[in-house]
């Protein structure tokens, strides 16, 4: 058998996990990932679902820290969002990180790297405060789905990054309906931004809102061949990230 073709112990174990938790609730499966998995951290990006997630880990183990990536480009309605839930949920350990102030300065002065590089700008804002964050923790928390787009359809609730970490879903069968009826039971605030048509929300100048019959994840980098920002990693392998700008069409 070929070497990449062998399991390796992880692998095996998180077949295991995702076996037995695929058909488990959410509060379960996050009970799990929250006292299971070592040093555990949510990363939220207090976004269009983002509410639902911080409640629960809020309700389970209130003293989890939650890590908020602020890349300085948000909206101001995500900046407001997040400091309001973090009081209405009282969320005590909240650690805001965010890009590298002197190679912010250094490498894109005027804010406008996202137009050249959005790679580049996801990697400076983005992926590297939260790899230099995550350092201290063996596992972490998203609140990724599969009904988002196409490209997470096959999302797994458990997974590993690129450094053998944990990466656990727990709502990752969870679809709209879902989220919505979440807020209601518990008179959640949603994200201002939801009701303008944006069901995902990053930074503002890669973010639209989107129209009906479009997937979710549909207004994020539009006209722009780049789906993921560079956090997400499956089992060790990156995302695919975009080449130079290119326009979708001409891809397709
Ligand atoms: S989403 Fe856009 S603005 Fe935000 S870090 Fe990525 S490229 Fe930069």
């Amino acid at each position: 058998m070929p070497l990449d073709a062998e399991e390796s112990p992880l692998s095996t174990r998180l077949g295991a996990l995702n076996k037995q938790y695929e058909t488990q609730s959410a509060p379960d499966i996050l009970e799990k990932a929250l006292t299971g998995f070592g040093r555990t951290a949510l990363v939220s990006s207090f976004g269009a679902d983002a509410v639902v997630l911080l409640h629960m880990v809020a309700g389970i183990a209130p003293q989890t820290p939650i890590l908020f990536i602020d890349t300085m480009m948000l909206f101001p309605e995500t900046l407001a969002y997040q400091r309001y839930l973090a009081q209405r949920l009282n969320l005590t350990n909240l650690r805001i990180i965010g890009p590298d102030q002197a190679y912010l300065a250094c490498l894109d002065p005027s804010d406008s790297l996202h137009q050249r590089d959005p790679n580049a700008c996801c990697a400076l804002r983005k992926t590297k405060p939260l790899a230099k964050a995550l350092l201290g923790f063996d596992s972490w928390i998203t609140g990724r789905k599969r009904f988002q787009s196409t490209s997470r359809a096959d999302l797994k609730i458990f997974e590993s990054d690129d450094q053998n970490r944990f990466k656990i879903n727990p709502l990752a069968g969870w679809i709209a309906k879902d989220l919505q009826a979440y807020r209601l039971r518990h008179d959640l605030p949603a994200h201002p931004l939801l009701a303008k048509g944006y069901p995902s929300i990053g930074c503002a100048p890669c973010t639209t809102s989107v129209q009906p019959g479009e997937e979710a994840r549909a207004g994020r980098w539009r006209g722009v061949v780049k789906i993921e920002c560079g956090i997400h990693f499956i089992n060790g392998q990156a995302k695919p990230l975009s080449p130079p700008i290119e326009e979708k069409k001409e891809k397709a």
